[in-house]
């Protein structure tokens, strides 16, 4: 049998390798380290973690990360394997032996009969005869494998940095201080006019939060980042140092909306936030990519009207990172539409995080080998984790006019991916109504649960056809 062939040897491409040779597939890893490096990774181990140690929260009840995890242990996930062999301490965490990690799935794959790994880079697009690859070359994919996808994507559609606003959930915006409406009601193609949430600060509001812009801490570029400040991504601190009026000529301003919960008093300054996901239960702050640290952005945004208690799916961020645009250039396997041979994995692809990237590994390499034995494998149900993430990777993100290809920015596995649970989680199991947290948290247990008992049956419904 032919192998699978798999780009790059790091967190999605390793978990993609195994689930390959697992399924009696032969495949060929390329990992170009140790002959080339990159600016990040330190060591020539498969699945290195280049930065923290800590795969989050391992919680399957009320974490959507938690439940992430897990669905890989039930998938069989070399990954998840090897971090809970090499388990640190850290609380309610699962934060690993970062050493002790690589070196465990490095070894897992040397061992398996069906797995060679080839060092050595690919310096430009799979030779012709390859026609099943999985390239997961991360964030950090050598400058000519990236040309040459760039040469099958199109200019725009692979970033080279990220630019990311803030998210926020829907159901924690305050729609008593915040309305919908489109600036001047402008439908626009897709539109209703009334497409935007708004947030309006009054000019005390805005200057109270200008002063604690300027003076709020900031994640530096790392030397090799350079600073990819570009025209219409300016983070909005550096906005606000130019002047404390930018902000209210640029993303805040007020004009062309009327406030219906005061419409005669003009607000001195809005911040809009426009949908972000087809389920319409995650919203983006538009225009609001910032360098600020984490607990700085939580703090400082919460003081905008209508955010007071505002729960983040992600906090914003600017970063090194090779990605494509996802939504458009890949089909629900994971496969370039302009050239079906090629599938992607990991951060490429537009996720974010160790434990994702090895997730859409986990996927694609179920897909590619189910492709070389001729199988058809269901994707998993949008329910589950795995399942959401994909979804939202593939089609799932909406992508608007206005913004053009770059509104596509990584993301993290949260509950905003998931749909609604079947049923409103009003009253907890004593039949008291539900209020506040005790609310959220069982809406979330709701929907890990619903996701472990659909994720057992696909993967059950996959195991007995592999059995056929
Ligand atoms: C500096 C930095 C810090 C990060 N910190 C965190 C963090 O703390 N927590 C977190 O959850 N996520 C973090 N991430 C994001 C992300 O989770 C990791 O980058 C993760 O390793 C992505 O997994 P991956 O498999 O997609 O890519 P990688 O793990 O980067 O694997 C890609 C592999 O492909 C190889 N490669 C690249 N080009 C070629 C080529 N042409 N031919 C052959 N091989 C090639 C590389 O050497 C590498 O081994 C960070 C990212 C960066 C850049």
């Amino acid at each position: 049998m032919e192998p699978v062939h798999i780009i790059g040897g790091g967190l999605a491409g390793s978990e993609a390798a195994w689930q390959i040779a697992e399924a009696g597939v032969p495949v060929v890893i390329h990992e170009m380290r140790p002959v080339r490096g990159t600016e990040a990774h330190k060591t020539e181990g498969l699945a290195e973690l280049v930065c923290s140690n800590s795969f989050r929260s391992d919680d399957s009840e009320s974490n959507a990360v938690g439940q992430l995890h897990w669905e890989m242990r039930r998938l069989g996930s070399l990954i998840m394997a090897k971090g809970d062999a090499h388990q640190v301490p850290a609380g309610g965490a699962l934060a690993v032996d970062r050493d002790g990690f690589s070196q465990g799935v490095t070894a897992a794959l040397e061992a398996h009969p069906l797995v060679t790994i080839d060092r050595g880079e690919i310096a430009g697009l799979p030779p012709a005869e390859w026609d099943n690859v999985v390239i997961a070359t991360g964030p950090l994919t050598s400058p000519a494998l990236a040309d040459g996808i760039r040469s099958l994507t199109g200019e725009d559609s692979l970033a080279f940095f990220d630019a990311i606003a803030p998210i926020v959930h829907f159901d924690s915006i305050d729609m008593d201080t915040a309305w919908f409406q489109s600036r001047y009601d402008k439908a626009g193609p897709g539109g209703t006019g009334a497409d935007y949430i708004n947030c309006p600060l009054d000019r005390d509001q805005y200057e109270v939060f200008i002063d604690a812009l300027l003076a709020a801490e900031k994640t530096e570029f790392k030397e090799w980042e350079g600073t990819p400040y570009f025209d219409g991504c300016l983070p909005i601190e550096v906005m606000a140092e130019r002047g404390r009026e930018t902000l209210r000529w640029g993303p805040m301003k007020p004009v062309g909306l009327t406030n219906k919960h005061n419409p005669t008093v003009k607000a001195y300054a809005v911040v809009q936030l426009r949908q972000d996901n087809a389920l319409g239960t995650l919203f983006n702050m538009t225009g609001f990519q910032t360098k600020l640290k984490y607990g700085e952005q939580s703090r400082i945004f919460r003081l905008i009207p209508g955010l007071q208690n505002a729960e983040f799916a992600r906090l914003g961020g600017i970063h090194r990172n090779t990605y494509l645009n996802s939504p458009k250039l890949l089909d629900d396997r994971l496969r370039l539409k302009a050239d079906q041979r090629l599938r992607f994995a990991g951060q490429i692809t537009g996720c974010e995080g160790y434990v994702e990237s090895a997730a859409t590994g986990l996927l694609a390499g179920r897909m590619a080998a189910a492709e070389r034995l001729g199988r058809d494998l269901p994707l998993p149900p949008a329910t589950t984790a795995l399942g959401a993430l994909v979804n939202h990777i593939t089609g799932g993100h909406i992508v608007t006019i206005d913004e053009g290809p770059r509104s596509f920015q990584p993301m993290n596995i949260n509950f905003g991916l998931f749909p609604h649970p079947d049923q409103a989680v009003t009253h907890g199991p004593d039949g008291k109504r539900l209020k506040g947290p005790a609310k959220s948290v069982a809406r979330k247990q709701a929907l890990t649960a619903r996701a472990k008992v659909e994720m057992d049956a696909w993967a059950n419904g996959v195991e007995a056809k592999a059995a056929e």
